[in-house]
């Protein structure tokens, strides 16, 4: 699953990995534009999140502080890394405005971790993955939802810390991403995506 997700991502805000583990319970608010499902999505998300986080490290690691509601729209010069962490949900004009130059016209920008903000787009996903996987998978509703589910957990995954893999050898992982759809859907963190984030934060219990 994952072929929608980002070619790139920027992450720049994890500089903390290098020396003292993070805090967990770290604020983040979600943009008040998204839509209710968008919202009741990224929300399970966030439980999911919180979950690992009081089972392994003993505290949530997302402090959800409710919508932010940016009368202005995404400015990324003004609200990318302005110390208030928004999970912005973007339509398609405003990933290709943040297309950086020199990426290829066919790449997909959908997920994108970008200093402390989020950015995702999942009614781009929704209208990609329809389009997509419409002619060998049923893209009925729960699976578009578990879709774009599953891309917030993903894109919360760099939130909390943690990075893309690509090694083959991490396919269970909610960091993972191909270039392939194989019309299933994971539905939050594997063990090693676990002890990942145990580099990160000083767990109370490995998994
Ligand atoms: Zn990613």
């Amino acid at each position: 699953m994952a072929w929608y997700r980002a070619a790139l991502v920027i992450l720049v805000s994890i500089a903390a990995l290098a020396c003292a583990p993070r805090e967990p319970n770290q604020p983040l608010w979600l943009e008040a534009g998204c839509s209710s499902i968008d919202e009741q999505l990224f929300l399970e998300a966030v439980r999911t999140w919180n979950e690992v986080g009081n089972e392994h490290v003993g505290a949530d690691l997302i402090d959800f502080q409710g919508t932010w509601d940016d009368k202005n729209g995404l400015d990324p010069e003004r609200d990318l890394n302005d110390g208030r962490p928004v999970f912005y949900c973007i339509d398609e004009a405003t990933v290709l405005a943040l297309r950086p130059p020199g990426t290829p016209s066919e790449t997909i920008i959908l997920g994108y971790g970008f200093g402390e903000d989020i950015l995702a787009a999942s009614q781009l996903v929704r209208d990609r993955l329809t389009a997509a996987v419409k002619d060998d998978v049923l893209p009925d509703e729960g699976f578009l939802e578990a879709s774009v589910r599953e891309m917030f957990l993903h894109e919360l995954g760099h939130w909390v810390g943690l990075y893309d893999k690509k090694d083959e050898s991490r396919r269970g992982s909610i960091m993972y991403y191909t270039s392939g759809n194989d019309g299933t859907t994971k539905d939050g963190p594997d063990a090693a995506d676990i002890a990942d984030l145990c580099v990160v934060y000083d767990c109370v219990k490995q998994p």
